[in-house]
């Protein structure tokens, strides 16, 4: 994003769009009266080498807001396919999303630039192209938040109020959102390949892929097998960071399940405060397609529909190419399954494996899903029983009669490890968060920027969630889960 080429050594190189073709449309953004930007992420424009006096200025909120395309930018929305909720689209794209172009880092690290929300691209199929702010700032806030915990994501750039409503439901504050992903394709870039009908097309997306995410796949005996093994492990590997934290998607289809292995498309997501394994927040996940638990099935069938768009390119023989990669999709549960276990076990203080873990730790979340006990709060007040203050960590269960027992074998476990008891809390404390993002603060500062034009609350826990291992005093009440609702917390997915 060069803005002045004296100041910045940044540029636009647009590999998509020289590359791909028959993946996208070109497009353009709407312009607005009086957009004002709300929020600018300076620490991640050091991180892209952006040039940030002229960003935070007249000049990015043009940027920002669709006003002005960037020298170098080559607008274009992207087209893909998906399964959302099971049922086949042929053709989504971007609706309301207009990739500006590819940029590089001082690292050399390749990032799309994406405006969300910034108008119709020949993709819209009668929608308006455009956000309301409420979800451009959830986004904000929890895309940034899951990147400071440590889990791969796309991140904000930048959060403009656009000055006009969009009309849902009702009417609602407009917003457009800057979004930096490693990139923005997708299992649906793929469906949509397939759905192209030309093997040449498919397999020029697939050794694009593999040129920018996995590069090491090239030299591999069998490159498109390798592609699909690298995509099952980096997508393996998240969801059992996301499952560590209690982190529900809400909306896994096919369209937003990167090949990268970030997470994508921040719509009806939402935090677990107490643990229950079914937990539906999406108020269209009529059936728990998506529930919490069983975000790991969704992998495997997900990864599973990438497969399909795979099998011209495996091996020419296609049984052949069916039998390498059922192989590979049968291998995604037990990989998963390592990962989830290796979090799980640095959760509670393991880093020696012994055979007896996986049940140490399923009988505690059974103890926490009786007790209906919060999440979060439980592993990292796990270290507190390392200090002699088992009451904090007590007081999250209703009956401590199945806990207490736990504690006992849990701590006999803790013998065979090296670590001191110091250094055990330590390292607990860094890999259990005490501040998430909780639904009632993300609603309460959600409301009062969207309604009261009051952006401070927002910034403020925004600041907290940079933060979320480090307790600090004066911060209690953002660690805490709200009051239990009367009605099921429900999130929406702000189309
Ligand atoms: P999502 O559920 O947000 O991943 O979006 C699913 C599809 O709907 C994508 O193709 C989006 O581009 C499209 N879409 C969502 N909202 C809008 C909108 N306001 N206008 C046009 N297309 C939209
Ligand atoms: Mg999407």
């Amino acid at each position: 994003m060069t803005l002045n080429k004296e100041t910045s050594d940044f540029y636009f190189d647009n590999s998509f769009a020289h590359h791909l073709e028959d993946f996208f449309a070109p497009s353009r953004s709407d312009s607005l009266l009086e957009p004002k930007l709300l929020k600018f992420n300076y620490s991640l424009a050091k991180e892209l080498g952006l040039d940030l006096k002229a960003l935070d200025s007249e000049e990015g909120l043009a940027i920002f807001s669709g006003n002005k395309i960037p020298k170098g930018a080559e607008p274009l929305a992207q087209a893909y396919s998906g399964h959302q909720f099971g049922g086949f689209s042929p053709l989504l794209g971007d609706g309301r999303a207009l990739l500006l172009g590819e940029i590089i880092d001082k690292q050399g690290r390749r990032h799309d630039v994406q405006l969300k929300g910034s108008g119709p691209s020949p993709f819209s199929r009668g929608g308006d192209g455009k956000s309301a702010l409420g979800p451009v700032l959830r986004e904000y806030l929890i895309s940034e938040s899951m990147h400071m915990l440590g889990i791969p994501t796309t991140r904000s750039l930048a959060a403009v109020a656009t000055g006009e409503n969009v009309y849902r439901e009702t009417a609602l504050p407009g917003g457009i959102l800057t979004r930096i992903a490693s990139s923005h394709i997708r299992v649906g870039t793929f469906q949509f390949g397939t759905a192209l009908g030309d093997i040449g097309k498919i397999r020029r997306l697939t050794d694009y892929c593999i040129n920018r995410h996995y590069p090491r796949a090239a030299d591999s005996e069998n490159r498109y097998l390798t592609f699909f093994e690298e995509v099952c492990n980096a997508q393996a590997k998240l969801i059992s960071r996301w499952m560590s934290v209690g982190f529900i998607h809400g909306v896994m289809n096919t369209d937003n399940m990167t090949i990268s292995g970030e997470t994508i498309d921040y719509g009806p997501c939402a935090f677990m405060d107490m643990y229950a394994p079914d937990t539906v927040f999406s108020s269209i996940d009529e059936k728990g397609r998506y529930a919490y638990a069983n975000q790991p099935n969704i992998l495997t069938w997900n990864l599973t529909r990438l497969a399909e768009t795979l099998v011209p390119l495996v091996d020419l023989n296609q049984d052949r190419a069916v039998e390498l990669l059922t192989v590979a999709i049968q291998n995604i549960e037990p990989i998963y399954q390592k990962y989830w276990l290796a979090e799980m076990r640095s959760k509670i203080g393991l880093s020696i494996e012994d055979p007896s873990d996986l049940e140490l730790i399923k009988d505690l979340l059974s103890i926490m899903e009786k007790e209906g006990a919060d999440f979060t709060l439980v592993f990292r007040r796990l270290s507190k029983a390392l200090e002699d203050k088992d009451h904090l960590l007590l007081k999250l269960f209703k009956d401590t009669s199945d806990l207490n027992p736990w504690l006992l074998r849990w701590k006999g476990r803790l013998e065979q490890e090296e670590n001191t008891k110091e250094v055990l809390v330590e390292i607990m404390n860094t890999v259990n968060p005490i501040y998430i993002p909780r639904n009632h603060t993300v609603e309460e500062v959600l409301t009062t920027a969207t309604q009261q034009g009051d952006i401070k609350p927002f910034s403020d826990f925004l600041l907290v969630l940079e933060k979320p291992f480090d307790e600090i005093n004066g911060n209690e009440t953002y660690a805490i889960p709200g009051p239990v609702p009367d009605q099921p917390y429900q999130t929406f997915c702000g189309t």
